[in-house]
C-alpha cells in the first residue's frame, strides 16, 4: 500500500505527520511513501532531506488518492473528496467533541482513525500524539507566558536590592499541567499547582512545586483515564481557590479538559479583574471554549486591569521540528500496530482495543463511538 504525507493545508499549521527520519520506519513496514513537495517545509525538513529518506513526491491530489493519508489536520471537503473510497485516513478528526463528523468519512466510503481517540493505557502510550503534543505544548505555555510576562522567572539578591521569584499557578497536572509546572520550577519560578485528581499531588511536589488542596474532591476517573466532571459543592471550593491563587499569581497556566467536553471554565472576568497588572494567563484549553471566562481562541488579549491572556491553540506548532518528530514517531507506532505482517498491508484489528477505539469509521460504516475501555 502506498501512505500518502500531505502539506498541510491549514496556513497556521507547521507542522507534518512525517518525517526524514520516520519515512525509512514506514519503508519497513512494507508501505510505499509519497509526500506532497514541500510538505516539511514548516518545520525544516527540505524535501531533499525526503528524497534521502525514500520517500518520493507527488501532487496534492495523487497523495490524498494514496491507500493510507496521514495528516495532523482533517481534510477539507476538496481533500476528503480526493480520497478513494476504501482508503484510510490516519488525522486528528474529533469525534469525541463533534460524533457528527463520522457520516462524513462514512460518506466518503473510507476508513477514518482519530488519532484524538487513543485510549490512555499503557500498551497505547507509544502513539498517543495527545500526550506528546501536550507535553511540547506545556513547555512552550510556560515561554510564550514568560515572553509575555515583564519580569525575571528566578529571583535574584543584587547589590541593587532583591528580586523575588515569579509566582506560577497551573491549573490540571496532566501531561501539558505537569510539563508547565516542570520548566517554570527549572527557569527559577515559585510553582503552585492544582488539580482535581488528589493523586497527582505526590507527582506535583516530587517535582519542587506545592500541591494546592481544596478539601475533598472525587478521586475518580473515567474508563478511558480522563478525568470525570467535579460536582457542584467541589466547584465552589475550588472557584474560592482559584480567586486567593490567581489573585497572588504573576503566571497561570491552565489546562483543565475533560475529554470530550468543553472545557471548564475555572477563572471568572471577576478573578482575573483581581489580578496584578503585568499578570500573564496562558490558558491551553483555548480550543475548546477556554478554562477562562475571557479567553478567546488564538488571541492575546489584555484586559482593562492589565492582564495578559494568551489563547494560543497552536503551542506544539511553535515548536515545529520536534513536535513533527514525535507526531511521526506516533504515526509509526500506530502502523506497527496495524501492519503485523510488515507487508505494507493495514489491517484494522476490532479486537485490539486501541485499533477499535480510535476507529471512527471502518470501510465506509460508522463504527463510532467504541465500547469503552478499561484503564490499566
Ligand atoms: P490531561 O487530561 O492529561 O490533563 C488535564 C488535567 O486537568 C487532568 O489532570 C485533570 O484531572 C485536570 N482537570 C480536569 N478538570 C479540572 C478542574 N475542573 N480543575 C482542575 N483540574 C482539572 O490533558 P493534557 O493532555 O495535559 O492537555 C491539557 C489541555 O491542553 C487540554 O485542554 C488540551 O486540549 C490542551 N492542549 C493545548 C494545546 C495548545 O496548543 N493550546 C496543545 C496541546 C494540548
Amino acid at each position: 500500500m502506498r501512505i500518502g504525507v500531505p502539506r498541510e493545508s491549514s496556513p497556521s499549521e507547521t507542522r507534518v505527520a512525517a518525517t526524514p527520519s520516520t519515512v525509512p520506519q514506514l519503508l519497513k513496514l512494507g508501505y510505499d511513501v509519497v509526500v506532497e513537495r514541500g510538505a516539511g517545509e514548516r518545520a525544516d525538513f527540505p524535501d531533499t532531506a525526503y528524497a534521502e529518506a525514500g520517500a518520493s513526491f507527488g501532487t496534492s491530489q495523487e497523495v490524498w488518492a494514496s491507500d493510507v493519508v496521514l495528516s495532523c489536520n482533517p481534510p477539507t471537503d476538496d481533500e476528503l473528496a480526493l480520497m478513494s473510497p476504501g482508503a484510510t485516513l490516519v488525522s486528528m478528526l474529533s469525534p469525541a467533541l463533534h460524533p457528527e463528523v463520522a457520516e462524513r468519512y462514512a460518506d466518503a466510503g473510507i476508513s477514518a482513525l482519530s488519532l484524538d481517540a487513543v485510549p490512555r493505557i499503557s500498551r497505547a502510550q507509544s502513539l498517543d500524539v495527545l500526550s506528546s503534543m501536550a507535553n511540547i505544548a506545556g513547555y512552550r505555555a510556560v515561554i510564550e507566558a514568560a515572553q509575555a510576562y515583564g519580569g525575571m522567572f528566578t529571583g535574584q539578591v543584587t547589590a541593587a536590592g532583591k528580586v523575588p521569584p515569579a509566582q506560577v499557578f497551573v491549573v490540571g497536572a496532566g501531561v501539558a499541567g505537569l510539563a508547565a509546572i516542570g520548566i517554570a520550577g527549572s527557569m527559577g519560578a515559585q510553582v503552585r499547582a492544582f488539580d482535581v485528581r488528589p493523586e497527582v499531588g505526590e507527582q506535583i511536589e516530587s517535582m519542587g512545586a506545592t500541591f494546592v488542596e481544596v478539601g475533598a474532591v472525587d478521586t475518580t476517573v473515567s474508563s478511558d483515564g480522563y478525568a470525570k466532571e467535579m460536582s457542584a459543592d467541589q466547584a465552589e471550593l475550588a472557584a474560592r481557590m482559584y480567586a486567593e491563587e490567581s489573585r497572588n499569581a504573576d503566571i497561570v497556566i491552565t489546562t483543565a479538559q475533560i475529554r470530550g467536553k468543553a472545557a471548564p471554565i475555572l477563572l471568572t472576568a471577576e478573578m482575573i479583574a483581581a489580578m496584578k497588572p503585568g499578570s500573564v494567563i496562558v490558558d491551553m484549553a483555548a480550543s475548546t471554549g477556554g478554562n477562562t471566562a475571557l479567553t478567546r481562541a488564538d488571541e492575546k488579549v489584555v484586559t482593562d486591569n492589565g492582564v495578559t491572556i494568551i489563547g494560543w491553540t497552536d503551542l506544539a506548532g511553535r515548536l515545529p521540528r520536534q513536535a513533527s518528530q514525535l507526531f511521526g514517531t506516533n504515526l509509526v507506532n500506530l502502523l506497527k500496530l496495524v501492519t503485523p505482517a510488515k507487508d505494507g498491508q493495514l489491517v484494522l484489528d476490532f479486537d485490539d482495543e486501541v485499533v477499535r477505539s480510535m476507529t471512527v469509521t471502518r470501510k465506509g460504516a460508522v463504527t463510532w463511538p467504541p465500547p469503552p475501555v478499561k484503564v490499566s
